[in-house]
């Protein structure tokens, strides 16, 4: 009995998240990274330009399959120079051991065949490819499959699935281009009254999408083919899908004006969220953001809301360039950058001013919040990140702190806390500044307990 309990807990033991280790170089000598770093192995993957730098971040991979939320990330000088490692990694010998890859490879000859008996729309229009993922899921690793296919209309689409072919996530690629116009709120409901604005590249169907972002509606009349101008009432439930897509896509412009940081994957976006019941959903999760109406007594028309549709495509642009966390000091540092990105490009420190329905606003980045004032609240406790980078951006300048900002940002990992978050400042306040600079930076570093 006791040799089978030890049996069972070293099982469970080789199987958690104990076998995901970070690593971190900053200068000096390469030997020791490079050492540790030898046996992992990573997919290739491409640079994106970030406020000067190059930031690379590849997946983990295994006997050639893709670890989902393991990476390896680089920072580069503009000159190719590597200034920063960072990796977070599984140890395959410990975490993989009990995955059956022989039969993974096994089923892939048959997959194709299961697929079509499980997904009837297969059977005429097989996918154009099924590849296995491995993926954690409760702190044990699997292989999920993901699946690629075109729909009868030439949409393209990606299919998540478990082993028993439960469907974990979908996901559309668009192709073809209309230049059209809506009637929206160019700044918001606060500041100006509904005009028409031009839209450009935008896909003819399934719904209303671009390269960058896509926006259905589970309200029931919505728009699913953009064959004219999108010009509807605000009384109209197609009204705030136009809305919340033109949020996003001036979004999703302006980090790429602004920062030189391109969205590198199609961000999927649906309002009313759980209609007709009236929901206060505002989230971002895997690629997606989900807008409810709002109930009408906390929130209202949160689609329409500035402050809430930027704040949560900032989500996806922290996804890509660190993976913070939701929860614990990480989630605190993903909804301080959120907000403070989203307060740098609506111009205003205040969230949800054009929905909130219980006082003038939901948060602000304005505040004089020191670390020492943390309570484990989520929301809180990004005021005291929001309010320290909102502080040094008035201090140095929209486009010195923006860029200071981003600097951190790129620094950050999946792991990041508030004591790295302090590190990081400091690492890119003395890197990055001029003594002028620097020397008000640690002013407010040292006000607000960072150092
Ligand atoms: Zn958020």
């Amino acid at each position: 009995m006791h040799v089978i309990l030890i049996l069972l807990s070293l099982i469970f033991v080789g199987c958690t998240k104990a076998s995901f280790y970070t690593y971190d170089w900053k200068e000096g000598d390469k030997t020791k990274i490079t050492a540790q770093l030898a046996g992992f192995e990573f997919a290739p993957a491409e640079k994106n330009l970030s406020a000067r730098e190059w930031v690379r971040l590849q997946p983990q991979i295994y006997q050639g399959l893709v670890v989902e939320s393991a990476y390896k990330k680089e920072i580069l000088a503009t000159d190719g120079v590597l200034k920063r490692v960072r990796a977070g990694a599984v140890k395959p010998e410990i975490a993989f051991a009990h995955l059956d890859l022989a039969s993974v490879a096994e089923q892939s000859s048959g997959i194709h065949r299961k697929l079509q008996s499980a997904f009837p729309l297969f059977r005429k229009r097989p996918p154009q490819s099924v590849t296995p993922v491995i993926t954690q899921r409760g702190g044990f690793y699997e292989v999920i499959w993901q699946v690629d296919y075109m729909d009868l209309k030439g949409q393209m689409w990606t299919l998540k699935l478990n082993q028993n072919l439960e469907v974990r996530s979908i996901r559309p690629a668009g192709s073809q281009f209309i230049d059209t116009s809506a009637w929206v709120y160019p700044r918001g409901p606060l500041l100006g009254s509904v005009q028409e604005v031009p839209l450009k590249g935008l896909y003819l169907e399934p719904t209303l999408a671009n390269h960058w972002v896509y926006v259905s509606s589970q309200a029931p009349d919505k728009i699913d083919k953009v064959a004219g101008p999108l010009k509807f009432s605000t009384q109209d439930h197609r009204f705030d899908q136009a809305q919340a897509f033109v949020y996003l896509n001036e979004s999703f412009n302006w980090f790429q004006n602004r920062l030189g940081f391109k969205m590198p994957f199609q961000v999927q976006a649906e309002v009313f969220v759980g209609y007709p019941e009236k929901t206060n959903s505002a989230f971002y999760y895997q690629g997606k953001i989900r807008l409810g109406q709002g109930d009408g007594e906390f929130y209202q028309n949160i689609p329409r809301d500035p402050s809430i549709v930027v704040h949560e495509s900032a989500h996806a642009v922290i996804d890509v360039l660190a993976k913070l966390p939701f929860e614990g000091e990480g989630g605190s540092l993903n909804e301080g950058f959120a907000d403070y990105f989203t307060a740098m490009q609506l111009g205003s420190p205040r969230m949800g001013e054009a929905s909130y329905k219980k006082a003038p606003f939901r948060r602000t980045v304005l505040n004089d919040l020191t670390v020492a004032d943390r309570n484990g609240g989520l929301y809180h406790d990004s005021g005291i990140v929001s309010g320290t980078l909102w502080e040094i951006s008035e201090q140095l300048g929209f486009k010195k702190g923006l860029d200071f900002s981003m600097a951190v940002l790129n620094r950050l990992v999946p792991g990041s806390d508030f004591a790295d978050f302090g590190g990081t400042l400091k690492e890119v306040c003395a890197e990055g500044l001029s003594m002028e600079d620097a020397r008000k930076v640690n002013g407010i570093l040292s006000k607000r307990g960072w150092l």
